[in-house]
């Protein structure tokens, strides 16, 4: 509807922007904003107003100057590195990256002429030694899968900064409401809205941002030209999540800290994996960067046979939906070792500690009774 159609009044919802282009009254409104003279849009590859309000809702959440809305967390990533790198490049790793990530940085990176070196980066010693060799990026998640080791994100900050490198920081599995990269010393955090910030399953998005604006610039660019255009539609839902997501993650995270010790304590459960756990390697750091709780994430070893085991709880479970996924407002599970982690050798994967027998629960919202019930039936000891 034209807006002259509104008079003075206007709509409390957002509305959605379909449009792939856009009319000008003149080449000089053209030119003013070409200029970036006057706001304004030309081409939906190139922005448009539902990624332009996203974006800016985002960077406030990051405690960033700009932020970029891409077509996935993969888009984000991509972008990050089409922005910063060129043949020639050295790139330190993560060696528990996403799948994709290190994907992206092992076989379509080193294609180009970009070599990457992946580093236990809990070792702060092997990044120092790694970064010893200039390197113009380093990579690390707030929060790994599934395993959730936590990044000692001050520390890995100023290892990079002493050597003249740039610190990348993929904060899926916390969220800004958990963490916020930028204000530990991050120079970029990257984050699949897919998940949590999405939350709903229901959109394929991912962000970038940052507080240099040469790279927000480059990184716009490279969106564009490399084609990693967020759809409008999918702008707005994610728009319409983040009003819910603090209100999310804050009853995900309860969920799940109190679901990590109820099983902890169950006798078909070998292990527990969760951050705010004693028993986890990882759990000093979570106090200090985590304050607010590590997260709707958890993991957990059946005790018995691996595969057999698993089967049995999806199926008993059956209210807890087997996706490979997470972050949706119901409480999903997945299982590594078959789906993440699939095609990781049997060496990689001892060496991760991914064994048949682990599962990881995304923690929704429901009641904690309700999931606590679920679980319990696919717990259930006898055959
Ligand atoms: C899902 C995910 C990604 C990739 O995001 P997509 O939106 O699926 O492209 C990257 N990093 C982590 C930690 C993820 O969970």
């Amino acid at each position: 509807m034209p807006e002259s159609r509104l008079g003075s009044s206007s709509p409390l919802a957002p509305p959605i922007y379909p449009s792939s282009v856009y009319r000008l009254p003149d080449l000089d409104a053209l030119d003013r904003i070409y200029s970036g003279g006057e706001p304004g849009f030309i081409y939906a590859r190139d922005g448009h107003p539902n990624a332009a309000s996203l974006a800016a809702k985002l960077a406030v959440l990051e405690s960033a100057s700009w932020a970029v809305v891409c077509s996935s967390g993969m888009g984000a990533l991509s972008t990050a590195c089409l922005a910063l790198l060129a043949a020639g490049d050295h790139v330190v790793a993560s060696d528990r990256l996403y799948g994709r990530t290190s994907q992206l940085l092992k076989q379509e990176l080193t294609r180009f002429g970009v070599e990457v070196q992946f580093v236990d980066v809990n070792n702060l010693d092997a990044v120092r030694n790694a970064l010893a060799k200039p390197a113009r990026l380093l990579i690390a998640e707030t929060i790994s899968n599934p395993l959730l080791r936590v990044s000692d994100i001050p520390a890995l900050a100023s290892a990079a900064h002493d050597r003249d490198c740039r610190l990348l920081i993929d904060n899926t599995f916390a969220t800004p409401v958990l963490c916020r990269p930028l204000e530990l010393g991050a120079d970029l955090v990257m984050e699949s809205l897919t998940k949590m910030i999405g939350g709903h399953s229901d959109v394929t998005l991912g962000m970038l941002a940052g507080n240099d604006p040469e790279v927000g610039k480059a990184a716009a660019l490279k969106a564009s030209v490399w084609g990693f255009v967020p759809s409008p539609h999918e702008c707005w839902l994610t728009e319409r999540s983040l009003s819910t997501l603090r209100l999310r993650m804050t009853a995900a995270t309860a969920n799940a800290a109190a679901l990590a010790d109820w099983l902890a304590s169950h006798p078909s459960v070998q292990r527990v994996v969760y951050p705010a756990r004693p028993d986890h390697p990882d759990h000093g750091l979570a106090r200090r960067l985590l304050s607010d709780g590590s997260g709707c994430m958890v993991g957990f070893e059946l005790k018995g046979l691996g595969r057999d085991v698993v089967n049995r709880f999806m199926r008993r479970a059956a209210g807890i939906a087997f996706c490979p996924s997470l972050g949706d407002v119901a409480t999903t599970c997945s299982h590594p070792a078959t789906t993440s982690h699939r095609y990781e050798t049997a060496e990689e994967k001892a060496r991760q500690g991914i064994v048949d027998g682990l599962i990881r629960l995304s923690v929704g919202i429901e009641p904690l009774e309700q999931i606590r019930l679920e679980i319990a039936k696919g717990l259930l000891s006898e055959a």
